[in-house]
């Protein structure tokens, strides 16, 4: 691919050189001529040296990238990602933006990014009032950004920028989202091995096959971010959203680094939270349509047991003068027979709500004339 774009390049240049009007040799003058060579070594090595430097630059499908960074209190981080990005940005070619979300920094974040954005337009921000979460951040800069291909990270330097390139590389093989897999991971024992118990769980529950779905670094198709719709603090199932959506999503092994300054925004709460939104996506993501498959299901199950203890018990008192006080069988068959009219019930008035918010938006669609 590099080579072909400097060969092309070369072209070029060699055709607009053929293509020059040929009244212009046929005026120059005889002094002209050392004027013309000196023209000529000069041209050649800036070219040769133009044409190595975009040789060298990783070249991708995609016309524009944004880099998304969703913040909270990262002032002493700020300086050296900005740095690394720009870094990393140079050995692509491909336009970019930098969009920083401050997440209701109470430290000095914000005046830092407002000190980044004034030395180039490409450098945007917006900044909250208060901190509403990552979630939160991430959705609104889903929604600002403007390139076609988009990368998130981490504020506080445990992303390293440095692999933009392997995710766009990984984008342009036709995946829709691609997810960072920090396989080596520098966090707490805690956090690491939680982690992993919680990625499992994940991948069983949703069935996307990736290993690490909470990963700060991740590349998407523009088509992606519009689709996803984020709230809560769902930021942690973006790829099983976006795979239920219907995009393709992927992983790539990516370098992290242990956090050098600052604290972790997540308490340990987070795992407990992170559960019940695992149960909340999964559920939401497969019966919303059809909330009597699973509600019905239930609940008929639950009466059929119900009911069968209930017979069971009436045959013995009517045909064998069983006394019944002594049986604790019939609170369980009464009971069931409650909760199975109850989840029944539940299922109905879903199906009431799905028929009524029938939206033609919730359909993903990839292509149309
Ligand atoms: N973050 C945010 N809002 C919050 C909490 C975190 O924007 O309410 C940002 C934070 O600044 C960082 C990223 O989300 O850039 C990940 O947070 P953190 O490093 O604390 O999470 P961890 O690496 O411990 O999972
Ligand atoms: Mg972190």
């Amino acid at each position: 691919m590099t080579n072909e774009s400097s060969n092309s390049t070369t072209s070029n240049s060699n055709s607009t050189k053929e293509n020059l009007p040929k009244s212009d040799s046929v005026m120059k003058s005889s002094d002209d001529k050392p004027q013309n060579q000196k023209k000529k070594y000069y041209k050649r090595p800036l070219r040769n040296f133009y044409n190595k430097r975009k040789g060298n630059l990783k070249r991708f499908s995609f016309k524009k990238v944004s880099i998304l960074v969703p913040l909270y209190n990262e002032e002493e981080s700020l300086k050296p990602l900005f740095v690394e990005i720009k870094d990393a940005l140079k050995k692509i070619s491909i336009d970019y933006e930098i969009f920083f979300i401050d997440d209701g920094s109470t430290d000095n974040s914000l005046l830092i990014i407002k000190e980044f954005a004034k030395t180039n337009p490409k450098i945007k921000f917006i900044s909250f009032r208060k901190n509403y979460g990552k979630s939160a951040a991430l959705q609104l800069g889903f929604k600002a950004v403007t390139g076609d291909a988009v990368i998130t990270m981490d504020a506080d330097l445990q992303d390293d920028p440095a692999e933009i390139e392997n995710l766009l590389g990984k984008l342009d093989e036709g995946y829709d989202l691609v997810s960072g897999w920090k396989k080596v991971r520098h966090d707490p024992f805690v956090k690491k091995h939680s982690s992993k118990f919680f990625n499992y769980m994940t991948r069983l529950m949703s069935g996307i096959k990736i290993h690490d779905f909470n990963c700060g670094l991740k590349g998407y198709r523009k088509e992606t971010v519009k689709n996803v719709e984020l709230y809560g603090e769902l930021h942690r199932y973006i790829p099983v959203l976006a795979g239920w959506k219907g995009f393709k999503v992927t992983e790539t092994i990516v370098r992290h680094h242990p956090r050098k300054y600052g604290v972790t925004k997540f308490g340990i709460s987070r795992f407990f939270k992170g559960f019940i939104d695992l149960i909340s996506v999964t559920f939401t993501l497969r019966y919303i349509r059809r909330p009597m498959h699973l509600f019905g299901f239930m609940g008929a199950i639950a009466f059929f047991v119900g009911f069968m203890i209930s017979a069971y018990l009436s045959y013995d008192w009517i045909f064998k003068n069983a006394p019944l006080s002594n049986r604790p069988l019939l609170a369980l068959g009464m009971l069931l027979i409650v909760v199975g009219v109850q989840f029944f019930s539940v299922g109905l008035l879903g199906e009431f709500m799905a028929h009524n918010s029938h939206d033609d938006n919730e359909y993903s669609i990839k292509d149309k004339k």
